[in-house]
């Protein structure tokens, strides 16, 4: 029995439960092994039946119980109920990362021939996994500017499969109207995916929209503490039969501890995304009053160009602030990223650490200046990732980081 279906009371209102009640409760059997209040850690790659007879109706009852671990175990099916509800969908299919969830549903999804259509604005190497290697599969990747749905419709042919987007993008934080995107996969009758990775259930819904699959990496605001990788799909589970079927041969699956740190990690998760989302708003005002900043990215601004649709379909902007030094070249940026002493140079988000990078150097030292134009990279970008920590102490790190500029 699974949490929150078993609302059949008297007064069977609609009233869903919030997201913190979600969180701590849904997936969860009310009464578990050995009394525990917690889920235990079955370290198990097999398991067993009683008999013959056992294994004949797990198979033609299509029983929900263990079989062999990388078709998936009993603790990962209450993570992945828990995550269904939290985003308000019928399935979720854990990985063992984002990135192995995104291989996994398009190596579900497309044949050779097929297309898929971007807005280029996104994690770089979900762009790499197209260009570099769906292509050998003969699969054809088109990118259209980010928001721009006139130009993602005139890229949709008929081969066309899956039309994907981030949103927020990642670092330029750039909002999907996540209804018109749902509207322009069905009416070409393609399925909508949306990476949400930095929306999070507690921000935005995509499903409610109308979009077709929502992705995570849960290595970052769902698991929250930055000690784990992991990724989820949440769909409908039609649409989800053959991406957990090819999963079971793909492998990339979580261990049960791995499996243990996401639960506990997602039952403080509306907790830290208040934080997340209070800290990201108050350094993304105080950037913008800051002399030594040139530009803000920063969904919660109504500076920022999709301000507006934000407000819309998100409940808050999340914890990711992106921003411009002025007048500065590489190094000088270089050198606020190394002032920081609250901050920790790293890649990655969404954990209790505040992190920040130079996209430059962390992500994009690679490709050449032509690329980095076209990603929208400049060398003076900074990306700043607020942690939990207190509002005033990574404003007063970021001040004294800053300062050394001013003097320059
Ligand atoms: C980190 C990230 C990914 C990749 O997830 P991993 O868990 O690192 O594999 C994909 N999309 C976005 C938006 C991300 O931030």
């Amino acid at each position: 029995m699974s949490f929150p279906s078993d609302r059949s009371g008297p007064r069977s209102e609609q009233r869903l439960p919030g997201p913190s009640t979600l969180a701590v409760h849904a997936g969860e059997d009310r009464h578990k092994l050995g009394h525990a209040i917690t889920d235990p850690v079955i370290c198990a790659s097999t398991f067993t039946f009683k008999d013959s007879q056992a294994v004949i109706d797990y198979i033609e009852q299509d029983q929900e119980r263990g079989e062999y671990g990388r078709y998936g175990t009993p603790g990962e099916m209450v993570v992945e109920r828990k995550l269904a509800a939290m985003e308000g969908g019928e399935e979720a299919i854990l990985y063992s990362s984002g990135m192995a969830a995104i291989v996994g549903l398009f190596m579900s999804k497309l044949n050779s021939g097929d297309e898929v259509v971007f807005f280029d604005e996104c994690y770089h190497r979900s762009r790499e996994f197209c260009a570099k290697h769906l292509s050998r599969f003969g699969v054809v990747t088109r990118q259209v500017k980010a928001c721009d749905y006139e130009a993602m419709e005139a890229a949709i042919t008929p081969q066309t499969r899956l039309v994907v987007s981030e949103s927020p993008t990642n670092p330029h934080l750039s909002v999907v109207d996540l209804e018109r995107f749902a509207d322009l996969g069905r009416r070409h009758g393609v399925d909508t995916l949306i990476d949400a990775t930095l929306a999070t259930p507690y921000n935005a819904r995509p499903i409610e929209f109308g979009i077709d699959f929502v992705l995570h990496s849960a290595t970052k605001y769902m698991g929250g503490h930055n000690d784990l990788l992991a990724g989820v799909i949440v769909g409908q589970s039609e649409k989800l039969a053959d991406v957990r079927t090819l999963r079971g041969i793909m492998g990339a699956v979580n261990s049960a501890h791995n499996l243990y740190l996401l639960q506990r990690g997602l039952k403080t998760f509306e907790l830290r995304m208040l934080r997340h989302n209070a800290n990201g708003q108050a350094v993304a005002e105080f950037l913008e009053n800051h002399p030594a900043v040139e530009r803000v990215y920063y969904p919660g601004l109504a500076s920022h160009p999709y301000h507006e649709v934000a407000r819309r379909t998100m409940r808050g902007y999340g914890g990711l602030v992106t921003f411009l030094i002025k007048n500065a070249d590489w190094r000088v940026t270089a050198d606020v990223v190394d002032r920081s002493r609250i901050a920790r140079i790293a890649p990655s988000l969404g954990g209790v650490e505040t992190l920040i990078e130079q996209p430059l150097v962390m992500s994009y030292y690679q490709c050449t200046v032509e690329e980095r134009k076209r990603f929208g990279i400049p060398d003076n970008m900074i990306r700043l990732a607020c942690g939990i920590e207190n509002e005033e102490d990574i404003i007063a790190d970021l001040e004294q980081a800053l300062a050394g500029v001013q003097r320059t």
